[in-house]
């Protein structure tokens, strides 16, 4: 037998990970820095840490009271109700569940290029098919409504990434709005704010007031560094928010999950200082970079050095590892991940190094 045809899919690629480099090299993974997968540089809340803990020992237990605790805070947070908030299995999770809400087979939906991955492919896990949109690299990768509504053709769902992934633009909040306004009545925006804590604008959250066709994603894997617990949200319509009962898998966000994504929402100081670390890391690598850099509101930086795999190679021999951003369709550029102060300084010293004998 076979599966059925899957050859339209693509594999995700991941960042590589700290332990499988540190095999390969031979070396200590505690001499390694790195800035590949915009991760957390501080690692988790150690209120996060405390929570899974003491939880652990309730691991036998379905979360349901976890579940209804995380989503009552989330709420709160957001000032909407607990309908409205949608948890997945991380970010990707939750944009599963969007796709799994609004698209009946061969239904097409519009995702960036350059952007980011898993949106083409949650659409295809759900039967939908992928248009794109193009952020052009020569008008510095602006997302603006005209980029977006020119390639529209009445998709049912356009993806949105504010900030963006690998670029660090935003949508202004008069864009996002633009842009469900010219599209269908029945075309779904869906605004990733993964990177949102960031950013200096704030959330199009407040568009979900008088409109039914956005959506806002939310993920505890950056800003609040639990990328290895797998919990994100989606804030969706309250006109529609009932539909989540009817398509979550049940239990997908795990009490140990919703208990450390519980414990950070409330521990302010550290994601004030990721945030402020990450905006002091953009400057530096402005300033520092020898290579020219496109300016960020994430917790990274991309930058354009030349040849992408021969530089990311040449940094990870000298135990830094970076993001090869080939796998985006930019072969020339490197996206690095704000990292702690020493920890920038010395990508950038590493990078700097590399780019100067390259371009010799
Ligand atoms: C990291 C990221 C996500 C969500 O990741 P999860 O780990 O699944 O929460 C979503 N969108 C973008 C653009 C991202 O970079």
């Amino acid at each position: 037998m076979e599966p059925r045809d899957l050859s339209s899919h693509t594999v995700y690629r991941a960042g590589r990970g700290i332990e499988e480099v540190a095999r390969e090299l031979g070396i200590d993974p505690g001499d390694l820095v790195k800035l590949a997968s915009n991760e957390n540089m501080f690692g988790p809340s150690p209120a996060a840490v405390d929570a899974i803990r003491s939880s652990a020992e309730g691991m036998h237990s379905y979360p349901k009271a976890s579940h209804a605790d995380l989503v009552a805070r989330i709420a709160d947070h957001w000032d909407c109700e607990t309908e409205q908030v949608w948890l997945g299995n991380g970010g990707d999770g939750a944009l599963d569940c969007l796709a799994r809400a609004m698209l009946d087979p061969g239904q097409r939906v519009l995702v960036p290029n350059p952007g980011f991955a898993y949106y083409p492919m949650s659409a295809r896990y759900h039967h939908g098919t992928v248009a794109e949109y193009s952020l052009s690299k020569a008008d510095d990768f602006a997302q603006t409504a005209e980029t977006v509504l020119e390639d529209y053709d009445g998709e049912r769902i356009v993806y949105l990434t504010s900030p963006h992934n690998p670029t660090g633009a935003e949508f202004s909040t008069d864009a996002v709005r633009e842009i469900a306004e010219d599209t269908d009545e029945q075309t779904l925006v869906v605004v990733d704010e993964a990177y949102g804590e960031f950013s200096d604008r704030p959330s199009k959250r407040s568009l979900l007031a008088d409109r039914d066709d956005i959506a806002i994603l939310r993920t505890f894997s950056k800003a609040y560094g639990l990328a290895g617990v797998r919990i994100g949200y989606a804030i969706v319509p309250e006109t529609w928010a009932d539909a989540y009962a009817r398509i979550n898998t049940p239990f997908s966000a795990s009490e140990l999950a919703c208990r450390a994504a519980l414990a950070a929402m409330d521990d302010d100081e550290h994601v004030r200082k990721s945030v402020e670390t990450a905006a002091w890391a953009r400057e530096y690598i402005y300033d520092e970079l020898a290579a020219d850099t496109w300016k960020s509101a994430g917790n990274f930086v991309l930058a354009e050095v030349g040849d992408a795999e021969a530089v990311t190679d040449a940094a990870q021999e000298q135990g830094v590892i970076l993001r090869d951003c080939s796998s985006f369709g930019l072969p020339d550029c490197v996206r690095i991940t704000c990292g702690t102060r020493e920890d920038t300084r010395r990508a950038v010293d590493t990078l700097n190094g590399i780019v100067e004998v390259t371009e010799a």
